[in-house]
């Protein structure tokens, strides 16, 4: 098969120019993506256009819940020529979801300890679960472990749940692997900063069908992360499943 032939999806980019913090505008990711082999991206906004992760006991406000719109709504506009996108919605814990339309293609779910929380007993929560489930969106869920745990087992039914950099800061791989998540159909999982060894680990013992390629740009380099999917001298027909096939499943499902 020749290389030029294959899909290549890098399943977690972030993206947006609100937060400056970082070089990571469209336009940022795009010069890092050319002269790969990468070909589309699923893109999210960065984190700091979506709440204050420096502050645990951070309130919402208007003004946050518009920058939130804003960033959201930039991805929705973004246009290539050299890469396809896929606009995920990040979703906070106002649970907008009256905010999706159908070009978003998944649901960017994200915290990490000592960040402000999702309110889970909320009723928009579930309810906002319901309509994610109506659209078979996606969710890149990136939580602490018990709430990952809890999300998996007691929300989730019925939706792909993709647990990106192979577990790293959901608690760890094998801590998801000895909770028995991994095995589960719609648990999925990105490559994004993965160890090596964790990447053989996963596909050895649970097939090729469920993992993506990632870079979690700009906290991951493309290049080198899809250096590092190669390095690994996979089979082609798993190689092209992880790098952009299972990607471009996922979504034809949605359809
Ligand atoms: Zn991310």
């Amino acid at each position: 098969m020749q290389k030029s032939l294959l899909t290549v999806i890098d399943a977690h980019v972030h993206c947006g120019e609100i937060d400056r913090s970082l070089p990571q505008s469209f336009e940022d990711y795009q010069n890092h993506a050319a002269g790969t082999e990468i070909d589309g991206a699923a893109v999210f906004s960065p984190v700091l256009e979506i709440y204050d992760r420096y502050d645990a006991e951070f309130t919402d406000t208007p003004a946050w819940r518009l920058r939130r719109k804003e960033s959201n709504a930039y991805l929705l506009g973004l246009e290539s020529d050299e890469l396809s996108l896929f606009p995920y919605f990040f979703i906070w814990n106002d649970f907008a979801v009256d905010q999706l339309t159908p070009a978003h293609c998944g649901i960017k779910w994200h915290r990490h300890a000592g960040e402000p929380v999702y309110r889970y007993d909320d009723p928009d929560c579930p309810a906002a679960l319901e309509e994610i489930r109506r659209r078979n969106l996606p969710v890149v869920l990136e939580e602490e472990f018990d709430n990952t745990l809890h999300f998996v087992r007691d929300l989730a039914d019925g939706i792909t749940v993709i647990i990106p950099h192979l577990g790293l800061l959901n608690g760890g791989f094998q801590a998801i692997a000895e909770a028995g998540l991994w095995e589960l159909e719609n648990v999925w999982a990105d490559t994004a900063l993965a160890a090596p060894d964790e990447i053989r680990d996963y596909l050895r013992r649970y097939g090729h069908r469920r993992l993506l390629f990632g870079s979690d740009f700009p906290f991951g380099s493309p290049s080198n992360e899809l250096r590092n999917v190669y390095s690994l001298e996979l089979d082609p027909e798993v190689e092209a499943a992880v790098l952009g096939g299972n990607f471009m499943r996922l979504q034809e499902a949605r359809k």
